[in-house]
Formats: C-alpha cells, structure tokens, sequence
C-alpha cells in the first residue's frame, strides 16, 4: 500500500514538478487545479496528506482548510499549506492551528519532502514502514531484500527499483517512458526496448525460482498492449 497525496495547486508547472517529484518517491499523487475538485477527490478517496495551496481561484486555501477541518471524514487528514512569500506570515502563523505545516514559495523540493516525510512520521508512523508487502511479495526497502510467498528472491539493482516503483502503485499502468523516468532517472537516454528486457528480467525472477512452487510462480507483471505494464497483487 503506497502513501497518497492531493495537490491542490492552480500553478500547473508547480503542481507537475511537485507529482514528478513524489511520485519518484513512491507516493500516489492525485492532482486538483480547485477547491471544488479537490473536495471531490478528497471524498473519494481520502489521501494520507494534503499539499495546499493558499491562492487557489474561487475559494482560497485557508477557506479550504477550515472546511476540511470540520468534516469528519477529512479532519484528520494532514496539511502543509503552500504560501507565496510576502503573503502576511503572521497570518500563515495563525491559521498554522488549522494546517499542520506550512512551506513558502519558492521553496525546495528537498525541503518540501523532508517537511511531508516529518509530517507523516508524527501524523501516521505505519505508513512510513520500510516494507512495501503487496500479494505475496515484500520488498524491504532498508535491508534490499525481496520475498516472494516468504523465500529469498535475488534482483538487480534495476529490476529492483522497478519492482519498488510497481509495488508503491499497485494495479496502475505505467508506460514505458514513466518507468524511466522514475527507475533511471528523467535525464538518462536510453531505449524504451531497454526497459522491456529488465521487466523480462524481473518476471523471470519472480518467477522461475525454484524454492517456489508451482502455484507460486504466477506472473504478476501485465502488459498493457500499447500503454506498457501494471503490477497486480497475486496471493
Ligand atoms: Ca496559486
């Protein structure tokens, strides 16, 4: 089970950076332009933090953040607020009762991870573990190793980040350029075909291992024709 975040930025080249950044840390992100959007989305399905922004159109972060708070149903739910510098601090101090943490604009993105990852180890602990289990396979993040139906399975360095970035987003599709992106980096050129052979990889070694029985060896990589691959949780 990945850790989930709403954006709720108007700012679309901020709000893409902000997704490209969490999600190459395992994060699910969702994205919503509104205050409107957002309340949807978070009724649907309620993420574990909330990435506000405080000059939103229509109705404005701070409003936002009072309404969620009264719900039941997102009261609980972390929010770090985004603020423009100049916009009165001490405001932002004052309705810091309402969010949870606040960052100011321009801020790093090193900074921003290092606030969300400070606020979920206060908020919900359980969710930072450093086991990623999904179906019958758990990936320890901290000691690099892989069980499949509890026995030992040997990865390279990147079908392993392969099966990290698929186990932190069970069941999407991801296309061929995503999971370059977030396995070898935006910046590195390297074929789409190249991605084909760690998956081949990664499929033999989840499945053709001999301490597994049969009914174990079952392939929980798919291919999307023409979109690309999606993990799915096999018990
Ligand atoms: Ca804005």
């Amino acid at each position: 089970m990945s850790v989930s975040i709403l954006i709720v930025e108007d700012e679309e080249d901020l709000a893409t950076l902000l997704r490209y950044n969490l999600e190459a840390k395992g994060f699910e992100v969702f994205e919503a332009s509104d205050g409107e959007l957002a309340t949807q989305l978070l009724q649907e399905n309620p993420p574990d933090l909330i990435l506000l922004d405080w000059m939103l159109p229509q109705i404005s972060g701070i409003e936002l953040c009072r309404r969620w708070r009264k719900d039941k149903k997102t009261s609980s739910i972390p929010i770090i607020m985004l603020t423009a510098r100049g916009e009165e601090t001490d405001r932002v101090r004052g309705f810091a009762t309402g969010a949870d943490d606040y960052v100011v604009k321009p801020f790093s993105v090193l900074e921003l991870l290092a606030r969300i990852d400070a606020l979920l180890r206060r908020t919900s602990p359980k969710l930072l573990s450093s086991k990623i289990i999904a179906g019958d396979i758990e990936l320890d993040r901290e000691n690099f190793r892989v069980l499949r139906a509890g026995k030992e399975i040997h990865l390279g360095p990147k079908e392993y980040r392969l099966l990290e970035f698929f186990m932190s987003h069970v069941g999407r599709v991801h296309s061929r350029e995503k999971l370059l992106n977030n396995v070898w980096g935006a910046d590195v050129y390297i074929d789409d075909r190249t991605v084909d052979v760690h998956i081949a990889r990664l499929r033999k070694s989840l499945t053709e291992n001999k301490s597994l029985t049969k009914d174990k060896q079952v392939d929980p990589i798919r291919t999307v024709r023409g979109a690309g691959y999606a993990f799915d949780e096999k018990f």
